[in-house]
């Protein structure tokens, strides 16, 4: 038995509250995991707030997390006590639904996310199940690496479906909202070759010298136009209304994905402006070979986010700092 340290949330739109109690387990084909960082994603802002239905209650949110295998369960192979490993917001998959027999996994028909409908990593340690845990080595602050379980993910995800198969070298990729997944992907993105124009709330000055610095060829102003049409653009902010600005921004057969899981209302918008074969569609979720993929570009790529960190104990001030953009790059919680 473990004594688990975590922040529950037991009521939407309440606060967390330090619990402490003893974690069950390993069961068969679960991990302990002592947590080491957990990231805190917008995600997580919106499971507290109560903008996702049928949350798992009490629940302990966190689902960025990287930690060190404590105890294995019965069954498990390819996993060692005091590994390093990632635990993503993909918790488990039924492997039995239309979805996963085709390979779309991120799209099951009864997952389980990890700090929505099972317990996550706001935490000193966790449960996870060891199909959905991923090898991490040991290059890399535990803290810096946490926001590619989420952030870095799901900004893969929505890039190769921005790319969708074309030619990164000079392709010109637009990035609505510049937080935690689109400083990742700026940086694997350029390394790739395509050209990134990030666009920020107006008058964000901060975040926009923030995504220059990174290497971005134009930051401006989320109404702005960008100095050449854009291939395809990725919305990472929760907001409708940027839906149409993008497709203003993007050319003929230009694609924009919706990175986010929670979105305000898009106003509707001239036909004209999805005329000439444009795009619109949305990213769910993650699937395994998402994450082995990114976790082994990220690398390469030589990905380094910045983070700023909170003892467990200030998850509620990470999370404040969040919903008022307070932040560049990511909040990681520090057990
Ligand atoms: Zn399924
Ligand atoms: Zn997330």
């Amino acid at each position: 038995m473990t004594i688990q340290r975590a922040m529950v949330l037991e009521r939407p739109g309440t606060p967390l509250r330090m619990r402490e109690s003893d974690l069950p387990g390993p069961g068969p084909g679960e991990l302990v995991i002592e947590v080491k960082a957990c990231g805190v994603c917008r995600t997580d802002l919106h499971v507290v707030d109560g903008d996702l239905p049928k949350p798992k209650l009490p629940i302990v949110p966190g689902h960025e997390i990287v930690g060190r295998v404590a105890a294995i369960g019965p069954g498990i192979t390819g996993f060692s006590i005091g590994e390093r490993v990632g635990v993503p917001w993909l918790g488990a998959t039924c492997g039995a639904c239309p979805y996963c027999r085709a390979g779309r996994e991120n799209l099951c028909d009864a997952p389980l996310f990890t700090g929505y409908t099972r317990d996550g990593g706001f935490a000193s340690h966790t449960l996870a199940d060891a199909r959905y845990c991923f090898p991490l080595g040991e290059a890399g602050d535990d803290a810096e690496i946490a926001p590619w379980l989420c952030a870095g993910l799901i900004g893969w995800r929505s890039s190769r479906m921005a790319i969708a198969g074309a030619q990164t070298q000079g392709f010109a990729l637009g990035l609505y909202g510049f937080g935690a997944a689109a400083h990742i992907l700026a940086q694997v993105a350029i390394w790739q070759g395509c050209r990134v124009h990030a666009f920020t709330r107006p008058g964000d000055g901060a975040a926009q010298d923030f995504a220059r610095s990174l290497g971005a060829r134009w930051a401006g102003a989320s109404e702005e136009m960008p100095p050449e049409p854009l291939d395809a653009a990725i919305i990472f902010a929760p907001v409708g209304a940027l839906v149409p600005l993008a497709l203003k921004a993007v050319k003929k057969g230009g694609r924009v994905v919706c990175g986010g899981i929670h979105m305000s209302n898009i106003p509707s918008f001239p036909y004209a402006l999805l005329w000439e074969e444009r795009q619109v569609m949305s990213v769910a979720n993650l699937t395994r070979e998402d994450a082995r993929d990114f976790l082994e570009i990220a690398p390469q790529a030589g990905v380094h986010c910045t983070v700023t960190r909170y003892p467990l104990t200030q998850a509620n001030e990470a999370l404040a700092d969040l919903r008022d953009g307070r932040l560049q790059g990511a909040a990681v919680l520090v057990p």
